[in-house]
């Protein structure tokens, strides 16, 4: 049996519930708290206060290393997942229960037996100031969510049990997905694994779908890649192709299907915002697009990685000058990154209009293309869909670009576009558009799953 981990913040019921689950199903239950003081011969609050919250972060990590890898039901203490190398341990083969809970009850329930304080806060808005810092943790670590408000610890046990037998979604559900997938262009191999997964007899109820949504995205690498990540960290999830002309009917599968997370993709980044419960605030409100939709107990939350895609290989280029081509979706989240290194930036797109649209809400300049004379930059980003067929020429002319300047092409199909090969050819240095792949998918994968991939990792595995 795979190893059953409860996780979720202080007062949610892990050490009850994880008791009566390992009870009901014959397998032995390890509290990763009382393995810490048993194994240091010390109770947790001597630790954190003589030797300060790090040093017990690291014993835990250490006792999270060493766990059994089957048959066993572990409660993690509440701040275990926040770290990326616990959650890539506990992952593994395993089983991952959000145990949540409103304010309300977790005070009362901490307020009956309490524990050592997080902050110097009073207890109801230290609760809340930890579990709103830790949500983000929390969701990426869960597998399923079970809210135990109203609920007896033997209840919730029940209710954990009868999910791991059956999954979260009803025959009607999983038949009206495969219905939906069979209407899109998805290939007859990849219909026979979401047939496996949804609607066989022998299917794998804890299998849980991820995917791409847009329309068309069949041209993208993002199956393959976070394919290959759940082979790589053996996690029991596929990740498909949502392609559909109606981002309202992908969403409205995506939650019947209890999937736990979208990449979104043209033309839906804008036409999500209103579908979604929350939008992050740093990145998709300020950027008015999303690109990532994480879901959990009953909420859509959006983000965008995009833009951290596009300023990772940038950081050393503070303050450069910039000329930023297009003003669609992707250039609103280069615009963000390049603002975000000072830079000095003017943006340029064939509806210059739209170029003013985004360059006031960034404080950028802006113009047409012809404009481009005009600027001599450092950095020249190319956020339109130029290079890429049937588009398959390079924006600029020879005349236009100089050895001194650094050229980054978002454009990611083919990995060497016009572009590239012609600013290779004149002596700039070059970035290509796999750069930001890789790095708005490293950013995802840690959004969904709450896993740091090596950035070489994930280079590795782009097909
Ligand atoms: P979008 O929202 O449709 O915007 C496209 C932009 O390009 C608009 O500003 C549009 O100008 C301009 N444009 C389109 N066709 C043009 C043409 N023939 N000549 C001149 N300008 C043209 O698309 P997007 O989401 O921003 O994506 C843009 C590119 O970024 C795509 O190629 C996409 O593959 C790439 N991208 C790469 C990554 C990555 O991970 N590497 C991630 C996201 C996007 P108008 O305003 O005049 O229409």
């Amino acid at each position: 049996m795979k190893r059953i981990v409860l996780c979720g913040f202080r007062g949610t019921g892990k050490t009850e519930i994880g008791k009566v689950v390992a009870d009901r199903l014959h397998l032995s239950f390890i509290d990763t708290d009382d393995l810490i003081e048993y194994q240091t011969g010390r109770s947790i609050p001597s630790i954190f206060h003589e030797d300060g919250e790090e040093r017990f972060r690291a014993v835990e990590r250490d006792v999270i290393a060493t766990l059994p890898g089957k048959d066993v039901v572990v409660s993690c203490g509440g701040g275990a997942v926040i770290d990326p190398t616990n959650i890539e341990r506990l992952r593994t083969d395993s089983v991952l229960v959000l145990l949540v809970a409103d304010i309300d009850t977790i005070e009362e329930r901490l307020a009956k037996k309490p524990r050592p304080p997080l902050t110097n806060l009073p207890l109801r808005e230290e609760i809340a100031e930890m579990m709103e810092r830790r949500r983000q943790f929390y969701y990426a670590a869960a597998d399923l969510c079970i809210d135990t408000s109203e609920t007896t610890a033997d209840a919730a046990g029940e209710k954990i049990i009868r999910i791991l037998q059956d999954g979260t979604t009803t025959v009607r559900q999983r038949e009206t997905g495969m219905a939906f997938f069979k209407t899109g262009r998805i290939p007859a191999p990849e219909l026979h694994v979401l047939e496996s997964m949804l609607t066989a007899p022998a299917r794998d109820p804890l299998t849980r779908l991820v995917g791409i949504a847009g329309y068309p995205c069949a041209h993208s690498k993002s199956p393959a890649l976070f394919n290959s990540l759940f082979s790589r960290y053996s996690l029991a999830y596929h990740y498909t192709w949502f392609e559909d002309p109606e981002i309202d009917e992908i969403m409205a599968i995506a939650r019947s299907l209890d999937v736990k997370g979208l990449s979104i993709t043209i033309p839906f980044k804008q036409d999500v915002l209103p579908l979604l419960e929350e939008v992050d605030e740093h990145a998709a409100r300020q950027i008015g697009a999303v690109n990532t939709i994480v879901f959990a107990c009953g909420s859509a939350i959006g983000y965008n990685t995009d833009w951290i895609g596009v300023r990772k290989p940038l950081v050393s280029y503070k303050g450069a000058t910039a000329v930023l081509l297009g003003a669609g979706g992707a250039a609103a989240g280069a615009a963000y990154a390049l603002t975000d290194l000072d830079m000095k930036v003017t943006i340029l797109n064939r509806t210059p209009e739209s170029a003013k649209v985004l360059a006031e809400r960034f404080g950028c300049g802006w113009g047409g293309w012809e404009d481009f004379d005009t600027i001599r930059p450092d950095l020249v980003v190319n956020a339109t869909p130029l290079g890429m067929h049937p588009d398959d020429h390079s924006p600029l002319l020879d005349e236009q670009l100089n050895r001194e300047m650094t050229v980054f092409d978002l454009v990611y199909t083919p990995p060497e576009t016009p572009l590239i090969q012609q600013a290779r050819r004149l002596g700039c240095r070059t970035i290509t558009g796999t750069e930001m792949f890789v790095g708005q998918a490293r950013e995802q994968f840690y959004l969904f799953f709450g896993i740091d991939v090596p950035a070489e990792k994930i280079r590795e595995l782009v097909p």
